[in-house]
Order: C-alpha cells, then sequence, then structure tokens
C-alpha cells in the first residue's frame, strides 16, 4: 500500500480536470483485502472520506479536504465461462479502458462501445457509464459491495441498483465501497470459427453505424467498433490523450436534459429530441362497482411522455461556442465540443464552476432549461 501522505498530493494531482486543494490524508490500497481494511479504518475514524478511482468525474474545490481519500488501486480480473457467455469478476481499481480493451481483445462483446472512458472500473456503476449505444447496465450482473451504513459486505444485483441515465443508487443515496464489479459479457469464439471475426452486439448508435459504413443493428468486428469509437473520441476531446489540451476536463459537464413532451414541443424545431420509452405499468385490474364508465378511471396513473434533449444543442444555441471562457478565466469551454468545461492550465475548481454557472444561466435564460451537472462536485456547488 502507498502510505499515509504527507507529501503535498493534492486533487489536481489526481483528477483528470486537475483542480483542488491537498487532502489531510492520501491512502492508496492496492489489494482486496488493504482496501477493505483501509476503508473501513477510515469510516471508523469518523472524519470525512471520499473514495477515489481515475479522478475523471470529479471536481474539486481548492481548500484542504478535511479527511481521507482513498484512491482505489486493486486490479484483478477472474473469468468464469458458461455456454456463449463469460463472467468477469473485476476489482474496483481496474482501468475501466484496459478491461475494454482486454475483452475486446478475447473476442468478448459487450462493452466495446464503451471504449476510451477513462476512470476506474468501481466507479463505473456510479454513474452507468455509457455511449455510443451501450451503456453499462446492459453488462452488468452485480456489485460487490461494503455499505457505509451497515458495514457489511454484500453482492447486490444490478437490477437493485437503480441505473438510468448517467444515474444510478450509488450516486444518489447508497453511501459504501464498490469492491468489485461482475459483468457478463458473449463469448464469440464459437461464432468467430465460423465468421472468422469475433463481432460486436448490434450496433445501437447512429452515428457509430455511420463512422463504420454499416446501418443501426448490423454487427461488425470487435476491433473495427474500438478503433473507430476511439477514433470518434479523440475527435471530440473525449480521450485522455495528454497531448490535447481540451482532455483536462471531467467529460461532458452536463446530462442531457430530460423533459416532458408537452414542454419539449416550446424548443425551436430544430432542436435534437429522442423519445424515452414509456415507463411500464402494471396491468391493473378494476373492479366495475368502483367504475361507472364517467371521469377519470380511480387509480388511473397519468404517464407523462419523455424526451430527452441534446444539452451540446442548447449551449451552442444559447450563444456559448466551443472554446468560450470568462474575461480573465483559465476555465474554458472545450474547442471540441461545447458539452466539456476544460482547464487550460492552473484554473481553480471555482473557476470551472463560474464557467458552469455561466452556461446554466444562459440556457435556462434562453430555453427554460436548467441543465444538470454529470461530475460528482466536492467542496463545490453550482
Ligand atoms: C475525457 C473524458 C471522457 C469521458 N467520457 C465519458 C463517457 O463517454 N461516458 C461516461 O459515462 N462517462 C464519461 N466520462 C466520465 C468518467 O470517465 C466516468 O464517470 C468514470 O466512470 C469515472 O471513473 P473514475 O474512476 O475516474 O471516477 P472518480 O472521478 O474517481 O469518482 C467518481 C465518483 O465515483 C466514486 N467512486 C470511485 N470509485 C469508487 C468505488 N470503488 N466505490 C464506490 N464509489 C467510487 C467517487 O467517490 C466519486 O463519487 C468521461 C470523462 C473524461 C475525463
Amino acid at each position: 500500500m502507498v502510505p499515509a501522505d504527507a507529501a503535498p498530493t493534492t486533487f489536481a494531482d489526481l483528477t483528470t480536470i486537475r483542480t483542488g486543494g491537498r487532502p489531510l490524508f492520501l491512502l492508496a490500497p492496492e489489494t482486496e483485502d488493504e482496501l477493505i481494511e483501509t476503508v473501513q479504518d477510515a469510516w471508523a475514524s469518523g472524519e470525512d472520506w471520499l473514495l477515489l478511482g481515475g479522478g475523471s468525474n470529479t471536481v474539486a474545490a481548492d481548500t484542504e479536504f478535511d479527511g481521507t481519500v482513498v484512491r482505489v488501486l486493486t486490479r484483478g480480473i477472474t473469468v468464469e465461462r458458461s455456454a456463449d457467455r463469460v463472467i468477469l469478476r473485476v476489482q474496483a481499481g481496474e482501468p475501466w479502458d484496459d478491461l475494454v480493451a482486454h475483452t475486446v481483445a478475447q473476442g468478448w462483446s459487450g462493452i466495446e462501445a464503451l471504449s476510451g472512458i477513462p476512470g476506474s472500473t468501481g466507479a463505473a456503476p456510479v454513474q452507468n457509464i455509457g455511449a455510443y449505444g451501450q451503456e453499462l447496465a446492459n453488462s452488468l450482473v452485480a456489485i460487490d459491495f461494503l455499505d457505509y451504513e451497515s458495514g457489511e459486505r454484500r453482492r447486490i444485483p444490478a437490477a437493485e441498483l437503480e441505473l438510468g441515465y448517467r444515474t444510478s443508487l450509488l450516486k444518489h443515496g447508497l453511501r459504501g465501497l464498490v469492491v468489485a464489479v461482475e459483468l457478463e459479457l458473449w463469448d464469440t469464439a464459437a461464432e468467430a470459427s465460423v465468421l472468422g471475426a469475433a463481432l460486436s452486439r448490434p450496433l445501437a448508435f447512429p452515428q457509430l453505424a455511420d463512422a463504420l459504413g454499416v446501418h443501426v443493428g448490423d454487427r461488425v468486428p470487435l476491433a473495427d467498433v474500438r478503433a473507430t469509437v476511439l477514433r470518434l473520441r479523440a475527435a471530440k476531446g473525449m480521450l485522455l490523450n495528454p497531448g490535447d489540451p481540451d482532455a483536462a476536463s471531467a467529460g461532458s459537464f452536463f446530462t442531457n436534459p430530460i423533459v416532458s413532451l408537452s414542454f419539449s414541443r416550446t424548443l425551436p424545431e430544430s432542436a435534437p429530441r429522442w423519445p424515452l420509452d414509456d415507463p411500464e405499468l402494471p396491468d391493473r385490474v378494476i373492479p366495475l362497482e368502483d367504475y361507472y364508465g364517467i371521469g377519470p378511471v380511480p387509480g388511473a396513473v397519468e404517464v407523462v411522455p419523455l424526451v430527452k434533449l441534446s444539452a451540446a444543442w442548447l449551449i451552442e444555441h444559447a450563444g456559448i461556442s466551443r472554446g468560450f471562457r470568462l474575461p480573465g478565466s483559465r476555465a474554458a469551454v472545450s474547442s471540441k465540443h461545447t458539452l466539456a468545461l476544460t482547464n487550460t492550465g492552473g484554473a481553480s475548481g471555482e473557476e470551472i464552476a463560474q464557467l458552469a454557472r455561466f452556461v446554466q444561466q444562459r440556457v435556462q435564460a434562453e430555453f427554460g432549461v436548467i441543465l444538470q451537472p454529470e461530475p460528482v462536485l466536492v467542496g463545490l456547488g453550482l
């Protein structure tokens, strides 16, 4: 284990957007046993604590963090095979993109479109990472979890994690440590021996299908999906490429807003929108004596159709262009994608937050939509 740190390591050193002050203590356990012991000790101390993986979804304030940061560096993958599936148990500190590269090389499909997302595997369920038509929820079976409230270690099936668009119970309510993640992927080995290549899951994202010169629903070699996703991400500054100044970010800073269909009709026709599936409602049997065919059905649930909007479109059409920055600020909108806020060098967490507030205010004034931040803010508020 990397020892308790008196050295001046800051959140700026530990996060991809490179802002933030010094935590009082920094511990970096490398084995599962050490991780659990370290986290239990931090909880028992009664002081503030924070878990950190790759720091790619965290934006910290520049004040000192008066507690313990546990940086999760555990590594390792175990594999179980069953028919045409593989079940992987992946340690939380395993870098997500190393995992994706490994699965693609093995011919296991299911997470290939999630290539190039920075950070650790343990943080992936926190916001149910997603991109290019896949999300973690499609492959996640369960997590091995140490619960902060009860101190209990338990396996939580994915179905109980309330995984949604960039959200989960872990992001909103359930506090604790993801020790490891269980994934189920397709083993394409048998198929590949007939077809000559390991194929992806059916493509679900038009831009990815276009870039591959095929149609949505088609399956293409896994390695081609990975290479194409990496190329598309690099063009948007969404890869952690040290040579790219736009990579000093936390990825997308805002989530795509979800609004009612009726509200979306107040927006310009050109505003992109995607209908969300209707929520599944249970069948209800209403006793005849309770209903006379007049007026609303007793206990009926009103279904409000929802649509997802493009936060990038809203930002651009609120007059904020790529590369925008407030006068004198070292925080800027990415020069490649309006959804990412970047640190152009030495920006404080507060400078990033100021820019984020400005973007929010412009979009709200123009369209009446309040954009919600995607990253976890530490000591900062919008
Ligand atoms: C360039 C770039 C591109 C990105 N693209 C995408 C994208 O396409 N799609 C997407 O969904 N995200 C994207 N992101 C966001 C980010 O990469 C993901 O959210 C990633 O899962 C964060 O992992 P991390 O280890 O860096 O998390 P951190 O920033 O270290 O932590 C994030 C949160 O998870 C908690 N956490 C971390 N580890 C654990 C653990 N073991 N147990 C419990 N809680 C934990 C932390 O306390 C914190 O609340 C991008 C980020 C960047 C910088």
